[in-house]
């Protein structure tokens, strides 16, 4: 990165000339040209935190809409650890890998019990509470709190990996020279401007295919570009091949009740509704009519692209449940915090469930012998 000057390099080869213009440009550029996200007109610890525990493994676009619906809910760290979790899962759909919404909903109840409702702001005790790492961790301090604190996340990762012309993979323990690379380049003033002018240049000019160099702010001082480098670095991890999967849900019907069930600990979407899948065991007292396929939808959740069958049978009563299984009305099902194939179903059976209306077509297979439709939703628990 840049020509040796004699300044001190550390063993990344960053010197402090370099270092200070890289941190002069990308605030330049950040000035100029910073995304105007929700979360960024009042960046307060809890505002960080809740947007940077939406953002692991989801779009931008999603968090923007689920972000302002879910702090009207849920204001405070105290208005969020007092509430349920059955509202905060609810709250949380659309985003996937709910494990998220659990541990943001614990930790918020360990802040209010042990920091008096204030986010702690230091290293140690904030990476002490649930689902906060590394990571998220140094986006509060640096940019909810101002200390110059490193960040590696995704965007980031591929700018610095990029700039110093890191050749080894990434990902996981191999991000340590990075997150060294990071704290190195991380001013003790403005740091938080700084690192998400370093998450703005990954995700809209360091983009992982064709990044547009001729736009980049350190165009001057990258080692990918002036090696050519920049199709081979970062070297990603082999992706872990799809795994291919056929269930069937199980829509187990009395007049305008269904029947539902509360996913296990342990199991994809951990405290939610769901349809039962096949084999389900302990149905046999309903006494249910033949089955009747409605459609087929297909998602991926982890690395498994499951296609899922969904029939529905007529019971012939409505038996009293026990926990976890319940019988809700169809109208009712809006209201339940619902697995993202849950909701898919109901939309299917509050359509109807037999033919998909022209608007959501895309949202689901029809059943063979329907209407021929594809649909693929990539959609994580
Ligand atoms: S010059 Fe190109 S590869 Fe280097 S940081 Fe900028 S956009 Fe990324």
């Amino acid at each position: 990165m840049g020509r040796r000057t004699g300044a001190r390099a550390g063993g990344d080869g960053l010197e402090a000339r370099a270092i200070a213009a890289v941190r002069r440009a990308l605030l330049r550029w950040y000035a100029r040209t910073a995304r105007d996200l929700p979360w960024r007109r009042a960046p307060d610890p809890y505002r960080v935190w809740v947007s940077e525990t939406m953002l692991q493994q989801t779009q931008v676009e999603r968090v923007c809409d689920a972000f302002g619906r879910f702090l009207d809910s849920f204001p405070t760290v105290a208005a969020l650890a007092a509430a349920e979790e059955s509202a905060v899962l609810r709250a949380w759909e659309g985003l996937g890998y709910y494990r998220r919404a659990r541990q943001l909903h614990a930790a918020a109840r360990v802040v209010v019990a042990e920091h008096g409702g204030r986010l702690p702001e230091d290293d140690g005790a904030l990476r002490r509470l649930p689902g906060i790492g590394r990571y998220t961790a140094g986006a509060i301090r640096s940019i909810a709190l101002g200390q110059p604190a490193p960040i590696v996340e995704a965007n980031s990762r591929r700018v610095l990996a990029r700039l110093a012309g890191h050749r080894a993979e990434v990902g996981g323990a191999a991000d340590e020279p990075l997150w060294q690379v990071a704290a190195r380049l991380v001013p003790p003033q403005g740091a938080g401007a700084f690192n998400q002018a370093l998450m703005d240049l990954g995700a809209t000019v360091c983009t992982p295919r064709a990044p547009r160099c001729t736009r980049c702010p350190l165009l001057g001082h990258c080692r990918a570009h002036a090696g050519g480098l920049t199709g081979s670095i970062p070297r990603l991890p082999r992706p872990r091949a799809a795994e291919v999967r056929e269930e069937t849900a199980l829509v187990i019907r009395h007049a305008e009740h269904v029947l539902v069930e509360q996913r296990r600990p342990g199991e994809w979407w951990e405290g939610l509704w769901d349809f039962p899948r096949l084999p389900a065991s302990g149905l046999a007292g309903l006494r249910p009519g033949r089955p009747h396929e409605i459609g087929r939808i297909v998602y991926t959740v982890t690395h498994h692209r499951i296609t899922l069958r969904v029939v529905v049978r007529r019971a012939a009563r409505r038996t009293r449940l026990a926990p976890p299984r319940a019988w809700v009305s169809v109208a009712d099902l809006a209201g339940l915090a619902l697995s993202s194939p849950g909701r898919r179903i109901a939309r299917m059976l509050a359509d109807d469930g037999t033919e998909p209306p022209p608007r959501r077509r895309s949202r689901y297979v029809p059943a063979p012998g329907t209407t021929s439709s594809s649909a693929r939703e990539k959609k994580r628990a």
